[in-house]
């Protein structure tokens, strides 16, 4: 269900991408990854595994590099789990035009406390607050995405380093 969105915005007669079906939920720690993509305007995608799909961000400047520093993050579509191996050029007039490449992977953990409560990452994205620890080649330890929750959209998020 998730995932029609996703699909509606591609052609895969077109598209190299990978077509979304939903993948069952990880027996290991789930995992992270983040694409550079280098469509109209480069920007750094941010994805987590929730559920058996990658929850996504497109990180205009990508993740922030030291303690207290917030960068912008703009939830896109769910993607699919085989998403995190792609990388390719999306042929130009299709959405999301352009190179993509795997900038660093990982595994993650959610350590979102709310109330002294551990939620699950679902809840907390869901509530527009998610804590995780990141551990990756490139980027590793504990970031909080907040949900913008003024603006009309719903769908700005800062992504906060701790
Ligand atoms: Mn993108």
């Amino acid at each position: 269900m998730s995932l029609n969105k996703y699909n509606s915005k591609r052609d895969f007669q077109k598209t190299p991408e990978p077509h979304g079906s939903k993948t069952a939920a990880a027996a290991s720690k789930p995992i992270f990854v983040i694409q550079k993509h280098n469509a109209s305007h480069l920007h750094y995608d941010f994805r987590l595994e929730v559920d058996g799909v990658l929850k996504s961000w497109a990180v205009p400047k990508g993740l922030p590099e030291d303690v207290n520093d917030k960068r912008l993050a703009i939830e896109t579509e769910d993607h699919p789990l085989q998403y995190a191996a792609f990388e390719g050029e999306i042929p130009q007039g299709q959405y999301g035009g352009g190179k993509v490449e795997i900038w660093d992977k990982g595994t993650f953990s959610n350590v979102t406390v709310q109330h002294g409560n551990q939620v699950t990452a679902a809840e907390a994205i869901k509530d527009g607050h998610l804590t995780i620890l990141l551990e990756g080649a490139r980027v590793s330890g504990e970031f909080t995405l907040i949900l913008c929750k003024k603006q009309p959209d719903k769908n700005e998020w800062l992504i906060i380093k701790k």
